[in-house]
C-alpha cells in the first residue's frame, strides 16, 4: 500500500456494487508499491442511476483509470468515447482508461482467463466446451473459447434465449459449432471436454450451492474450472474433483484481468518476476 500519498499521488479505482468484498485494491496497490509508482487504487460503491455521475466525476477528478464490475460492465459503454473491437465483441467493458477526451473501454476478462488456462496447461483449441451461465462473464468466455478454435461451445443457461442469443453472437464473428440449452436440459449434454462455470452461484456466502446437482454431468468431462475465487474451491469443483477432474478457480484469472488494466493504464509491461511476487504476497493474504 502506497504509504506516502502526496500531491503527486494518481488515483486508479474500481466501480460497482456491491464492492464491498473485492480483491482488485490488494491486487492493484501491491503492484503499484512493487514497481514503486505513486498510485493509489480504492474502490468506488456506485448506486443504481448514479453511473454517468461517477463517470463525469471521475474524468473531473483526473482518476486516470477505473475497472468496471457487477453490474456496470455493458452500461458504461454508453461513456466512453471509443472502445476497443475486443471489448465491443465481448459487448462488456472492464477497464477504463482516462484520457483528455474521455475514457477509452477495454476488457481484459478474456486475456485474464486465457492466461490463467496457459498457466495450467489447460487448451482451448480443438476442445469441446460447456459453458454455464450467459451473463457478462459469459461472453468475455465464450469469445476467447471461438477465438482459440475450440471445437463445440454448448452455453447452459437458466434463461435459455440469453444462451441462444450469446451463442448467435459467437457465431457472428466466429465459425464456431455452437449449441444452447436450459439448465434444466443438462442431461442432453454427450460427453466434452471442459466445463467452465461463470454464474454467481456458489459464491461466497453461498458455499453450498451448486448450478449443476446431476451426478451424471460430471461423468462427461475432465477439466472443470469455475469464475468464482471465493470460496477457493466451490461446490461445482469440489463435485468435479471428487470425479477424478483437473478443476482451476478464478483467482488466476481475476489476477491477470488486473494486471492487463494495470499494463494499460501505464503503458507497461510488467516483468514476470513482480507477478510472481505480487502472486505469492496475495495467495499468502487470501490463501
Ligand atoms: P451476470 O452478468 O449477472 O450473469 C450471471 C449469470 O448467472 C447469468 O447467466 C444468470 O442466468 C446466472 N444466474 C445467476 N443467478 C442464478 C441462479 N440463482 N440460478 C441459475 N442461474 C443464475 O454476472 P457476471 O458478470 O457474468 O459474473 C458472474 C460470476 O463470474 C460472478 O461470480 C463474478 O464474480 C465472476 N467473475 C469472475 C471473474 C474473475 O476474474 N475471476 C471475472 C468476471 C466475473 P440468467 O441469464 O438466467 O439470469
Amino acid at each position: 500500500m502506497n504509504q506516502n500519498i502526496n500531491g503527486n499521488t494518481k488515483v486508479l479505482g474500481l466501480i460497482g456494487n456491491p464492492i464491498e468484498h473485492t480483491i482488485s485494491p490488494s491486487i492493484h496497490n501491491l503492484l503499484a508499491t512493487k514497481l514503486n509508482m505513486n498510485y493509489v487504487y480504492v474502490p468506488f460503491k456506485v448506486d443504481e442511476g448514479m453511473l454517468d455521475k461517477a463517470i463525469e466525476g471521475a474524468r473531473a477528478l483526473d482518476i486516470q483509470g477505473l475497472n468496471v464490475t457487477v453490474p456496470y460492465k455493458e452500461q458504461v459503454m454508453d461513456n466512453l468515447i471509443e472502445i476497443t473491437p475486443l471489448a465491443e465483441q465481448i459487448g462488456a467493458v472492464n477497464t477504463l482508461k482516462y484520457t483528455e477526451s474521455g475514457y477509452v473501454g477495454y476488457n481484459t476478462d478474456a486475456e485474464g482467463l486465457n492466461i490463467s488456462l496457459i498457466n495450467n496447461s489447460i487448451q482451448l483449441e480443438n476442445s469441446k466446451i460447456v459453458i454455464i451461465g450467459a451473463g457478462g462473464a459469459a461472453k468475455a468466455v465464450g469469445m476467447l473459447c471461438a477465438r482459440e478454435k475450440c471445437k463445440k461451445i454448448t452455453i447452459i443457461n437458466r434463461t435459455v434465449i440469453k444462451g441462444e442469443i450469446l451463442a448467435n453472437n459467437i457465431r457472428q464473428y466466429y465459425d464456431v459449432e455452437t449449441e444452447a440449452l436450459g439448465l434444466d436440459e443438462i442431461h442432453k449434454i454427450s460427453p466434452f471436454d471442459i466445463a467452465i462455470q461463470t454464474t454467481p452461484i456458489g459464491m461466497s456466502p453461498n458455499v453450498h450451492d451448486n448450478p449443476v446437482k446431476n451426478d451424471d454431468f460430471y461423468k462427461k468431462f475432465h477439466i472443470a474450472v469455475d469464475l468464482i475465487y471465493n470460496p477457493s474451491k466451490t461446490k461445482f469443483l469440489e463435485e468435479a474433483e471428487r470425479n477424478g477432474m483437473k478443476i482451476l478457480n478464478g483467482f488466476q484469472m481475476l489476477f491477470y484481468q488486473g494486471v492487463k488494466a494495470y499494463e494499460i493504464w501505464n503503458d507497461i509491461s510488467i516483468p514476470e518476476e513482480i507477478l510472481k511476487e505480487v502472486m505469492t504476497d496475495l495467495i499468502n493474504q487470501y490463501g
